[in-house]
């Protein structure tokens, strides 16, 4: 997968693969053994003037300076990218990084991640011409509620967040299935619930009693459980019993009963669209949760 990152500040993303923002641990490993590829662009070098003027003053007054559309057209035509009305977005893309974009998630990540080819333009100052998202852009994206000083830091996320769900980056094809916002297990709703998971794992492999607890088994539209490791006291604080007293079963129970309690604590926006199982919801009821009414 290809990315192209166009920029007024292409040092921002230092040597890759080895260096700088995006050169450290599953990232770059995935740049380095070429399942991912990323392109840096100074969007000066497509500029004409002596002081390769990229941005301008904004008509109808105002404060600040905006992007200048040009630049980003030679840019754009540079990369020979098949012209908007007639490109596949289901193969490559043109993102417009901005505070005023559809919120970047898990799911958009994880449908970049089916591309060949995504283009993340980084905006600065006040921000980008409009017609340059009309003319040239697919999609318009944002990473949070706040305001950034430019598009790179965002850009570098949606890189990270993409690239590690490439087939082949992680250790381990459920590391990214199994955790926070993870799909979990799509043929078994409720895959980390233990009451209908266990039964469905059982179903089809027969000692799901006796396997190894999964590392995760959250997800399905929740947090992750919280994880521990050695020492197995630290500052007085010990891990809970049940993670040292080898009942896979139990353990399981507790992961999910710990990721949907801090779900709840942290961001409970989230059970409303989760997939419980009737255990989940008995148990969100012992800590108090009160789905709204009109929710099943
Ligand atoms: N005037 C713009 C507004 O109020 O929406 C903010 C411009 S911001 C200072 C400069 C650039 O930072 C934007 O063009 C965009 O590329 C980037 N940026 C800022 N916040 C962002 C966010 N939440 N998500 C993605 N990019 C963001």
């Amino acid at each position: 997968m290809r990315f192209d990152i166009l920029t007024i500040f292409p040092e921002f993303f230092g040597a890759l693969p080895d260096q700088g923002i995006l050169g450290h641990g599953v990232v770059s490993r995935a740049l380095r053994t070429g399942l991912a590829s990323a392109h840096i662009h100074d969007l000066r070098t497509f500029t004409h003037d002596r002081h390769r003027t990229v941005d301008d003053r904004p008509f109808g007054g105002g404060e600040g300076m905006v992007l200048k559309p040009q630049p980003i057209h030679e840019a754009l035509e540079f990369l020979a990218l098949t012209p908007k009305p007639t490109r596949d977005t289901a193969r490559e893309t043109v993102i417009l990084l901005s505070a005023q974009g559809k919120r970047f998630t898990q799911s958009t990540a994880r449908r970049l991640a089916t591309l060949d080819r995504v283009v993340l333009l980084c905006g600065r100052y006040e921000g980008v011409d409009e017609r340059v998202s009309q003319l040239f852009c697919d999609e318009e994206l944002s990473i949070g509620d706040y305001v950034l000083s430019g598009g790179e830091l965002a850009a570098a996320i949606l890189l990270d967040a993409t690239v590690r769900l490439l087939p082949g980056v992680l250790g381990h094809a459920d590391s990214s299935r199994y955790e926070s916002f993870g799909e979990g297990d799509p043929s078994a709703p409720n895959a980390g619930a233990p009451g209908p998971d266990s039964r469905t794992r059982a179903a089809t492999e027969p000692n799901a009693a006796q396997l190894p607890p999964r590392s995760t088994n959250s997800s399905n539209g929740i947090l992750d459980y919280p994880h521990y490791t050695r020492p197995a006291d630290f500052l007085g604080l010990s891990i809970p019993d049940v993670l040292g007293n080898g009942d896979h079963l139990a353990i399981r129970r507790w992961r999910r009963q710990a990721a949907l309690a801090k779900t709840l604590a942290n961001r409970p926006d989230l059970l409303l669209t989760a997939d419980l199982s009737d255990d989940d919801r008995e148990y969100l009821a012992s800590l108090g949760y009160c789905p709204p009414p009109d929710l099943p």
